[in-house]
């Protein structure tokens, strides 16, 4: 059922502009797409509250911001969440990540891990998540039942993996072929569980060159291209990374993926920490873009990720938490993260060196607006879905903060805060507590409930987004 809903506005249009409406009217129509937008107190903004059949006002102190957008997840790390960062990439697959990876071919085990996560991440506001699920391509459906009842959007990818170096023999694809075959099904399998609804969708999964023979990066390319779908995989991540593709292939890595037919419109290459110049030419060649996982990078690429150089060259960039080597599930923390990560990559780390230009690299900070515009349009822009801001023609996805509780850690002050000031602090501060309404395809799927019914009643919507 269609709805208005009446509330302040908080978002980012583009990299350097915060928009700020004091109240604007939303109206949602019956598919979950917003078909209006209006100042409150302006005429067309009361004609259109007036006008509704099912309108609903969001009480004061309340902040409207749209739905975040995971753009890099790996669903069975979950349980792991909030450990083992003690170890490099290389070990700390070995060691702790694929033995609990290979778990999932048991679905009793999947499921509940499945369905936990999913409702953990909607109470982060992620409204879209980019998963990477299991090798096993059962759980990987499993895991799209997850996402489609619970009611978030989601690309999810079976993981492939078959390279006999890289991969323990107990979790990896029986060969390259096989692999390939796997992912075709994968494919409709998820097709099959969304039913036309346009909010799971499939990605074809290479899960990083060292995992991978040749023969299957070819045909997970010639997959992608044949079905029309999205691809993720890992790009440059260490110093590790970015070597074994030089030593591999004499290449580096985002040029070998594209010599695979990887690197199309809307791939995903999570990290992406030591891409070249040229190697982020070709990105914006092909439409493909990053995952800045900025939490993730810390402990495990050596490298902080020149944002603001690699957006102004026109690469295409989202954020991710990169469940579990990134310690938190929420993407407000990591927008927060790249931030920081960004001033530490400006005035440099090492007090011994001469502060400037010695020590850091000047120009790449980023501010709460650009890290919240990774987190929101910036990935949507860089998936092509029509999410990621709240404007007429968008799906309305969106999460609503309650900045006057005391239930979380963000507190605001009248006469102190001003609401630029407010937009920082949602940034940095807002959290399962302080989130009561979380809507996907103006479907209420999570929260608390301040938004006073606002999609208690939406039905499944329709058509692809
Ligand atoms: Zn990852």
């Amino acid at each position: 059922m269609s709805f208005t809903i009446s509330a302040p506005v908080m978002q980012a249009p583009a990299a350097d502009r915060l928009e700020i409406r004091d109240r604007a009217v939303i109206e949602v129509d019956d598919r979950g797409v917003i078909t209006a937008m209006e100042d409150a107190a302006s005429g067309q903004g009361r004609s259109l509250a007036a006008a509704s059949r099912d309108h609903h006002e969001v009480p004061a102190g309340h902040v409207l911001i749209p739905g975040l957008v995971d753009t890099h997840c790996h669903a069975p790390q979950w349980p792991q969440l909030g450990t083992r960062l003690d170890v490099p990439l290389e070990d700390w697959l070995f060691r702790y990540t694929f033995p609990l990876e290979a778990r999932y071919a048991d679905l009793d085990f999947a499921r509940p891990v499945w369905a936990d996560l999913v409702a953990g991440l909607l109470a982060h506001g992620t409204t879209t998540a980019v998963f990477y699920a299991s090798q096993d391509r059962a759980a990987t459906t499993a895991l799209a039942e997850a996402v489609a009842s619970g009611g978030q959007r989601a690309w999810v990818g079976r993981v492939a993996m078959d390279h006999p170096e890289g991969t323990p023999p107990y979790y990896r694809d029986a060969s390259a072929e096989d692999g390939i075959q796997q992912s075709a099904r994968s494919i409709s399998e998820i097709r099959a569980v969304d039913a036309g609804r346009g909010r799971v969708a499939p990605i074809v999964t290479p899960r990083f060159t060292p995992a991978c023979t040749d023969e299957l990066l070819r045909g997970l390319g010639a997959l992608a291209a044949a079905e029309d779908v999205l691809v993720q995989t890992h790009c440059s991540e260490s110093n590790w990374a970015h070597q074994y593709n030089l030593d591999r292939y004499g290449m580096t890595d985002a040029t070998a993926l594209d010599g695979f037919g990887l690197l199309r419109p809307g791939t995903v290459l999570a990290h992406a920490n030591h891409v070249t110049d040229a190697d982020a030419d070709l990105l914006v060649q092909r439409g493909s873009g990053i995952a800045h996982c900025p939490l993730s990078n810390a402990y495990f690429s050596n490298a902080v990720l020149p944002v603001r150089r690699l957006v102004g060259k026109g690469v295409r960039m989202g954020l991710g938490t990169d469940v579990s080597g990134g310690a938190s599930p929420s993407l407000l923390h990591n927008a927060h993260d790249a931030v920081t990560v960004s001033r530490m990559l400006e005035d440099g780390v090492d007090p011994t060196r001469t502060a400037g230009p010695d020590r850091g690299v000047p120009g790449t900070r980023i501010d709460t607006t650009f890290a919240f515009w990774l987190a929101t349009k910036g990935g949507a822009d860089l998936l092509g879905a029509p999410i990621g801001l709240l404007e007429p023609g968008r799906r309305f996805d969106a999460v609503l903060v309650d900045t006057a509780s005391r239930r979380g850690s963000l507190r605001t002050w009248p006469g102190i805060d001003t609401p630029e000031r407010v937009f920082e602090k949602v940034v940095r501060l807002a959290a399962p507590a302080d989130i009561t309404d979380v809507w996907v395809d103006g479907r209420r799927v999570a929260g608390s409930g301040a938004g006073e019914g606002a999609g208690e009643g939406a039905g499944e919507g329709a058509g692809p987004a």
